[in-house]
């Protein structure tokens, strides 16, 4: 079983010129999901962590299992204005323009070991924030862990320049 051909490609998806990487087809093939999560989780076997954060919303399906497999809590990372209680935010760029991502204030307490959570690595812009987020409320950066890298878009270098761990299971060219 190979993760690389579970994932479905969707070329110009959401736009010309895109390869959209679709895990849904992982997601719906139960040993290729098994198998993710499990290589997710297997830089951090025996490490005793507090939290994993996961990027809505691939981030929750996969961050959500790596959790309950570290035996460790899961900080949901959000679009703005979805969670109820309160927030810090971050703006990040986009290609186009500038996107927002939340956390609730009491989700991680200074000090604790986070891994950051995504099903794809970029440009790193999306990381990056949620890096500066975890940082801001005093968090300890284990690592971050995608299943897909597109290295091409530098976002993995991006976050090793950053001196945070990364760890990715399939890389793919191009955008
Ligand atoms: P970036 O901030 O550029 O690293 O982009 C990462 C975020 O955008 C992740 O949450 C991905 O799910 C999504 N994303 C970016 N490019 C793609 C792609 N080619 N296929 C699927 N998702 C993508």
């Amino acid at each position: 079983m190979n993760l690389r051909d579970s994932i479905r490609t969707i070329p110009d998806y959401p736009k010309a010129g895109i390869m959209f990487r679709d895990i849904t087809t992982l997601l719906a093939d139960a040993k290729a999901f098994r198998r993710s999560v499990d290589e997710l989780v297997q830089p951090f076997a025996g490490l005793k962590l507090d939290k994993v954060a996961g990027i809505e919303a691939r981030g929750f399906i996969l961050g959500g299992a790596v959790a309950h497999q570290l035996s460790a809590g899961f900080i949901p990372l959000r679009k703005k204005g979805k969670l109820p209680h309160k927030t810090r935010a971050v703006e990040y760029a986009l290609e186009y323009g500038t996107d927002i991502i939340e956390m609730h204030l009491d989700a991680v307490h200074p000090g604790e070991k986070v891994v950051l959570v995504d099903d794809l690595i970029a440009t790193g812009g999306t990381a990056l924030a949620a890096i500066d987020l975890l940082t801001q409320a005093g968090a300890e950066i284990v690592a971050a862990a995608f299943v897909i890298d597109l290295p091409e878009l530098g976002g993995a270098d991006r976050l090793r320049a950053a001196g945070v761990k990364v760890s990715t299971l399939v890389s793919f060219e191009g955008h």
